[in-house]
């Protein structure tokens, strides 16, 4: 499951919107990290290591799909 956290967006030089969080720390300064590398590093893997896509329990590729299939 992917937890609420704050969501922000920071615009960069060259007009790019980028979505970020932002995490407090405990002596109360803030750090901001890229919300889909934090994406990344919580989501499903598939059973070769990738990231599972969208709510599937595979990466997409074929040859995971099929070896989903027949377990
Ligand atoms: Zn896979």
């Amino acid at each position: 499951m992917v937890d609420a956290i704050p969501r922000e967006y920071i615009a960069l030089p060259g007009g790019t919107i980028r979505q970020v969080y932002s995490i407090e720390s405990s002596d109360g300064t803030v750090a901001l990290g890229d919300y889909q590398a934090w994406l990344a590093s919580r989501a499903e893997r598939c059973a070769c290591g990738r990231v599972c896509r969208g709510s599937g329990r595979t990466c997409g590729e074929p040859e995971c799909v099929r070896r989903l299939g027949s377990t």
